[in-house]
């Protein structure tokens, strides 16, 4: 199972709490706001992305099942 990640980004903070968390994928860039690294994923790499959604204080960082009527998981 794959998953996609979707960023709100216009609605960033620029706290860097999802690049301290998770810095394997998520990154500050030059404009001040964060990006991922790689919007698609594997199950493996599931963990760390959700802990990266989990600490962003504003709720833009979504992960969703990459399938046809995939699951929201945050
Ligand atoms: S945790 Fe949220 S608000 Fe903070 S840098 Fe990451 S995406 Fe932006």
């Amino acid at each position: 199972m794959d998953y996609n990640i979707e960023q709100e980004r216009e609605k960033c903070i620029m706290c860097g709490a999802c690049a301290g968390t998770c810095p394997d994928n998520w990154e500050m860039k030059e404009d001040g706001k964060s990006s991922p690294k790689k919007t698609s994923i594997s199950e493996d790499e599931l963990d760390c992305n959700m802990s990266a959604a989990q600490s962003c204080p504003v709720n833009i960082i979504h992960i969703k099942e990459d399938k046809e009527d995939g699951k929201q998981l945050i």
